[in-house]
């Protein structure tokens, strides 16, 4: 069996449907005051985007494959 355990810097980041900012999980959110290393997941409900107040339900995960 594999570690399946995947480390902030390999969960997907998520865009805003809205203004296409991107959330990255590698660097949290200032704004909100998310510390670096919280999945999109991990976020609160209320949390919303920092750019155009659009709510997670906006968001959408993009693919970054390496
Ligand atoms: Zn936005």
């Amino acid at each position: 069996m594999t570690s399946a355990e995947a480390d902030a810097t390999d969960s997907p980041r998520y865009e805003c449907g809205v203004c296409w900012h991107v959330y990255d999980p590698a660097e949290g959110d200032d704004v909100a005051q998310v510390a670096a290393g919280t999945t999109f997941a991990e976020l609160p409900e209320d949390w919303r985007c920092p750019t155009c107040d659009g709510p997670k339900s906006k968001y959408m995960r993009i693919g970054d494959d390496r």
